[in-house]
């Protein structure tokens, strides 16, 4: 037998996972093993992600990759662990591997000893949860009482069973995934029948559809889009939709529809102007006449929300307040910007931090002007589940925290033992 070979990296999402390495820059097939498959590759695109999640693959250990990339936030919508900063040589191909998400540790070829150290973890996990799920049908509720919306962001209409299991009090739903998924534009049936399934199935409780944020990494061929010298600084999320209104206003009755069978509401991202809303305004009444036309119901004044995930939008906060129902402010992008900083660069990850005192500050602002224009303020990037500040958000005013499911009851005990 070989011996164990320990590698240390980064979290992505905890948890033990016992199974065989793949290294994705191998040639060769594996024999097929009846253990999970963790996937070891340089980097992978969110499409490619996908693709390994929809053929079973839920572990990652990438190379090169950050915290809030979105290959990762895919990884760590998943129960197992996914790890990075990890270059795993191809002689390991096949080998049967553990992955402790929890201190970030890949141990290849573990000897028997450790391998029985962490079935008992794995059995004690799954005990914890256990005790978690007590918390299921229980209101979000600060140890002094404060109620808070606990809402599953959700990437692929797969998670939204898991969102419900875990008691979501909302959803946000991701649609550029959908879209990242398919190898042609999804036509507006294919769109409605997956918002008419959130719809139904989360029946009161709101689900917020994002309309597509495309552009920078998450993109397909099939978009064509041009090439750009910064495309995180591009066409991108709203901006890309009102340049393409045939494939806004698809994305737009297909929502319209789906309203009809639940309590739907819209946000759009990279929101950077007043001007910008006024035009999605534009193009949601245009798709209502449509609708209205074709003799389809849909729910009269739709909720519309935006994304506070660019400096301008977080400056303008106060103005943009006026034209909408809610904020959601995406820290993942935030961060990027204000610290100019790339969320995607490995290389930057000492300058991005989401909990600088310049993000902060902006997020203490947006929340401040977003009660005091009486709308509901949540925030839907990786900051919602970081322990250590929820209890500085909660006592700014934050109304709604979206995480994934997997996070949603560790994370309704953490705002328990929060004195606000
Ligand atoms: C964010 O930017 O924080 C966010 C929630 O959106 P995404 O990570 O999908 O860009
Ligand atoms: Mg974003």
């Amino acid at each position: 037998m070989s011996d164990t070979v320990i590698f240390k990296g980064a979290v992505i999402s905890g948890g033990i996972a016992i199974g065989t390495l793949v290294i994705k820059e191998h040639q060769y097939p594996i024999a097929p093993a009846d253990t999970p498959l963790l996937l070891a590759a340089d980097e992978l695109s969110p499409a490619e992600v996908l693709a390994c999640l929809k053929s079973g693959i839920t572990s990652f250990i990438f190379h090169r990759c950050s915290e809030t990339a979105h290959a990762a936030i895919l990884a760590r919508g998943m129960e197992t662990p996914s790890l990075y900063g990890i270059r795993v040589p191809r002689e390991y191909h096949g080998s049967p591997a553990i992955i402790d998400g929890d201190s970030g540790t890949l141990i290849v070829e573990p000897d028997a000893v450790t391998l029985a150290f962490y079935h008992t973890r794995l059995q004690d996990r799954a005990r914890e949860e256990e005790e978690l799920r007590a918390l299921v049908n229980t209101p979000t509720l600060t140890k002094n009482g404060k109620q808070i919306t606990l809402a599953a962001n959700v990437n692929k209409l797969s998670d939204l069973t898991k969102a419900i299991e875990n008691g979501a009090e909302g959803i946000f739903f991701k649609t550029e995934f959908l879209f990242l998924e398919a190898k042609d534009y999804p036509t507006e049936d294919e769109q409605f029948e997956v918002y008419r399934a959130i719809a139904s199935r989360m029946g009161k409780r709101r689900a917020v559809i994002r309309t597509a944020d495309i552009g920078a990494d998450k993109t397909a061929d099939y978009f064509a889009l041009d090439s750009e010298e910064n495309p995180a600084l591009g066409i991108r999320g709203i901006r890309l939709s009102l340049r393409r209104p045939e494939l806004f206003l698809t994305q737009l009755r297909a929502i319209l529809r789906a309203s009809a069978y639940g309590n739907l509401a819209i946000m759009l991202p990279m929101i950077t102007s007043p001007e910008e809303i006024t035009a999605a305004r534009a193009m949601i009444r245009r798709a209502e006449e449509e609708l209205t036309l074709r003799g389809e119901p849909y729910r009269e004044s739709i909720p519309l929300g935006i994304m506070i995930e660019t400096p301008v939008s977080a400056i303008l906060c106060d103005e943009l307040a006026r034209s909408v129902d809610f904020f959601s402010i995406g820290t993942n992008d935030l961060t990027q910007y204000v610290l100019a900083a790339d969320r995607q660069a490995p290389a930057l990850s000492e300058l991005y931090d989401p909990r600088h005192r310049a993000v902060k500050a902006l997020l203490r602002y947006v929340i401040e002007r977003a009660n005091a224009n009486g709308i509901e303020v949540g925030i839907s990037g990786e900051l919602a589940q970081d322990t250590e500040i929820l209890p500085e958000l909660v006592r700014c005013g934050i109304s709604l925290l979206a995480v994934p499911p997997t996070k949603l009851l560790p994370i309704k005990k953490t705002i328990g033992d929060i004195s606000e």
